[in-house]
């Protein structure tokens, strides 16, 4: 025992105040070889020398405690890599909600913003739908019936995370939508993407979630966006014509636009569920989109896959030709769907142009 160091050698050699070294040794992390009964006064061994600085130096990479017992009692760099994977991690987490803050902060900081100068304003009065239907246990799709906002996210992947997926897109979506043009709100969607890929890779459980995302937005200019990834859709109905403004990203969208199948029999295609793209599998994410003028009086529709492979296309033309209240619209598609079978999730969100 002739080699033991005293404390205040040892912390002179080491470079770790005498009171960095007792709460070390409080909460067992470096317990001190040799304790003077009589005096209390502590002793380390030299070996120990290098475990204080290999402890402080984790400490100073902001490791919790049971990390760093479990690297002094298994030294290996394996735990060092997986910290670094997880910092680099927080990182871009906090790095995207910034970014949602920073544009939630934007208008109201910026003076020239007035969509009102531009003339009356416009809005949408519209309506949402969301119903399990007849077959599937859980609703994965999730609607947005905002006043300058509508959309529809219809989640896939294993239980939870269709759910959480689509949950995620539309809260995201709604609290990075700015309104000022159609680049912000695809750079919004790409936001939205990237933090629902970041939130699943690293989690068992969500492993493998993504969704559709469809959004048609009233912008301060009076024209309407409309952007989407995957097999949702939105229609605009004007002048008595129902048009689709969306492309489906599905397997079966895919052969339509080739000429190789119907829409008719698209509907019935074993894969008319596969989807060519979806938001949340990528770090990045190829959209669609257009910009329309926004038309008092004409009428939008956004629907998930549970609606138009159970309505016939004539049946929703109709619906939405009739020109009931949009809560009115929006209920007939709905149970429309529901009376065909419902063998998916149904949801539908009904606006009209106003102002
Ligand atoms: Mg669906």
């Amino acid at each position: 025992m002739d080699d033991l160091i005293p404390i205040g050698e040892f912390s002179a050699r080491s470079g770790l105040s005498a009171k960095r070294l007792r709460s070390y040794a409080a909460s067992g992390l470096l317990v001190p070889a040799a304790v003077d009964a009589a005096s209390g006064y502590r002793y380390y061994s030299p070996r120990q020398l290098r475990q204080a600085e290999l402890l402080d130096a984790l400490r100073g990479a902001g490791m919790p405690l049971a990390d760093i017992h479990e690297v002094l009692r298994r030294p290996s760099g394996d735990l060092l890599d997986a910290w670094a994977r997880r910092l680099a991690d927080d990182a871009t987490q906090r790095r995207g909600a910034l970014d949602v803050a920073r544009r939630l902060l934007a208008p109201a900081s910026s003076t020239s913003h007035d969509p009102a100068a531009k003339g009356p304003v416009m809005k949408l009065n519209a309506t949402g739908r969301t119903e399990t239907g007849h077959v599937r246990e859980r609703n994965e799709d999730a609607v947005v019936a905002g006043s300058r906002l509508v959309g529809i996210a219809d989640g896939m992947g294993g239980a939870p995370g269709g759910e959480i997926a689509a949950g995620l897109a539309v809260a995201l979506l709604q609290a990075a939508f700015t309104g000022r043009s159609a680049d912000e709100l695809s750079a919004g969607v790409r936001a939205v993407n990237r933090a629902i890929w970041e939130r699943a890779k690293g989690s068992e459980r969500l492993d493998g979630m993504g969704t559709t995302l469809c959004a048609a937005a009233l912008l301060d200019d009076h024209t309407l966006a409309v952007v989407n990834v995957g097999d949702s859709r939105v229609y605009l109905a004007h002048d008595g014509t129902l048009t689709q403004l969306t492309t489906d990203h599905s397997v079966t969208g895919e052969l339509v636009r080739r000429g190789e199948l119907t829409e008719a029999a698209a509907v019935r295609h074993p894969h008319r569920s596969v989807l060519t793209r979806a938001l949340g599998v990528g770090p990045d994410v190829e959209l669609d989109g257009g910009a329309y003028p926004a038309v008092t009086g004409d009428r939008l529709l956004a629907c998930s896959d549970g609606l138009f492979n159970e309505v016939p296309a004539e049946d929703i033309a109709a619906a939405m030709a009739a020109r009931d209240d949009v809560r009115v619209t929006a209920d007939r598609l709905v149970e429309q769907a529901l009376s065909a079978g419902a063998r998916d999730n149904v949801s539908v969100v009904v606006a009209e142009i106003v102002g």
